[in-house]
């Protein structure tokens, strides 16, 4: 009888526990003030707990029939080949999984555990990956190993935490590219709302990286240090929100996706991510976005029938930057013709601010073709210049009057928000570098968690 021998010995650990405390309570006010006493309340019963779900996971564990073998999925079969216990971090404490089968297939090689359910993405359970992970994603990872044992959750390194949260988000994507394979099957993908309008809206936002060669393991969040000579550029990060919107025109529930993918790779998915917010169904659809074409075409090519409509926020990014070309820090004259186009703009009358921009351009001469795409970037003449095109090209998305009276979404906050929500907020603190995967994985934790779906972290198992 194993199982009655563990049983009295969990339970005289219990008395041993409530003797431990007893005695504290007559050392408080000496030994103990009232922090330090629950704390060490909080680590005696952690204690009993840990060893509690210990006991109890192996009896159930020793109760099973293990079986002798299984079916491989190369067709042919996994054979039991012994026990490997193997030790997990938990949020009580740590413990050994020591009912720990392993089989494997002579014909592939596959190896596959058996009783190893309570196990997360790596040596921690579920719910201390959850934690950690929750920690991971909002900030530095050095402040969220400072929160963790601060609060008596877990001691760790920074550097574990980083792996904690890139694997998770390595898992996420693994089971996002399996449900983009699939989406071609409605069925396969349903709806998660049937809203009456939806709002689809990209952009991109740069990110600092650096060379994934220069990734050194441990160091503190890729920081890069001021004397050292790391390759490090700025890359595109794509980012999606979809959100519904109502009658009135009110925004609901905002999803997000962030990738550094290309265009066609992230294309599968805003059309998943479509599909999942029930774009079939959708009285309304709106499709918003800044000038680049590779936007307008990919919205013309997965929502033909969708209104295509430049945001607001981009398009007054665009009378600043001309107003800033013609103005610099001049901020009266600045402020005092940037709200005149903000007044034409909003009556729809886009011909009034070609006009104006036609005007500066001509005032500060016609562009010098030697320059560089970098210098073009930066040249007032040359903002100017361009800027006649954008506001051409897209002027039949801005016809803002109609899309008011419609109470069609203008993406005046919406749009802004996803770059500074699921990128800038976390990603782009001073100094901070990623590599593509690191920032990958943890833009996909990122977005898992604001799209209100963190509780299906575990739902379903993807061999990563
Ligand atoms: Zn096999």
């Amino acid at each position: 009888m194993k199982s009655a021998k563990a049983i009295l010995d969990l339970m005289s650990f219990f008395v041993q526990v409530v003797k431990n405390v007893v005695q504290a309570m007559d050392g408080f006010g000496t030994v103990y003030d009232a922090r330090s006493l629950e704390a060490y309340i909080e680590t005696q019963t952690k204690a009993l707990g840990v060893l509690m779900f210990e006991t109890c996971w192996r009896i159930r564990m020793q109760d099973r029939p293990v079986p002798v073998s299984r079916p491989c999925a190369c067709g042919y079969t996994l054979h039991h080949k012994g026990v490997r216990p193997r030790e997990m971090r938990t949020v009580l404490g740590q413990m050994t999984l020591d009912e720990r089968h392993y089989f494997q297939c002579d014909h592939c090689g596959t190896v596959e555990y058996w009783g190893d359910e309570l196990r997360g993405a790596s040596d921690f359970s579920q719910l201390a990956e959850d934690r950690i992970a929750f920690m991971g994603k909002d900030g530095a990872f050095d402040d969220a190993a400072k929160a963790l044992k601060h609060l008596g959750l877990i001691e760790l390194a920074s550097s574990t935490i980083r792996a904690v949260c890139e694997r998770l988000g390595e898992r996420l994507r693994a089971r996002t590219d399996h449900q983009a394979a699939q989406q071609h099957c409605p069925e396969n993908v349903p709806a998660e709302e049937k809203p009456v309008g939806l709002g689809i809206s990209v952009d991109g936002v740069m990110l600092g990286r650096i060379d994934p060669q220069h990734r050194r393991r441990g160091s503190k969040e890729h920081k890069v240090p001021g004397k050292t000579a790391l390759k490090h550029f700025f890359h595109e990060v794509k980012t999606l929100v979809i959100f519904e919107f109502n009658r009135r025109g009110e925004t609901l529930r905002k999803t997000y996706q962030a990738t550094q993918e290309r265009v066609e790779d992230f294309r599968e998915k805003v059309a998943l991510e479509a599909q999942k917010r029930g774009v079939q169904t959708a009285q309304l659809l709106v499709f918003l976005g800044d000038g680049a074409p590779w936007v307008w075409k990919t919205a013309s090519e997965l929502f033909p029938k969708a209104i295509q409509i430049l945001d607001w926020y981009h398009a007054m990014e665009h009378v600043w930057a001309v107003g800033r070309a013609k103005f610099g820090t001049r901020e009266k004259e600045l402020w005092a013709w940037v709200k005149v186009r903000e007044t034409e703009l909003w009556d729809g009358n886009v011909k009034a601010v070609i006009a104006a921009v036609k005007v500066i351009s001509a005032e500060l001469g016609a562009p010098d073709q030697t320059l560089s795409e970098t210098a073009r970037a930066v040249d007032r003449a040359w903002i100017a210049y361009r800027n006649i095109g954008y506001f051409e090209d897209n002027c039949q998305r801005m016809n803002y009057p109609e899309y008011r009276a419609k109470n069609l979404p203008i993406g005046s906050g919406v749009v802004e928000s996803a770059c500074k929500h699921v990128v800038a907020s976390r990603m782009k603190h001073a100094g901070m570098r990623w590599d593509e995967t690191g920032a990958e994985n943890i833009l996909a934790l990122r977005c898992h968690y604001l799209n209100g779906r963190w509780d299906s972290l575990w739902e379903q198992k993807v061999a990563v």
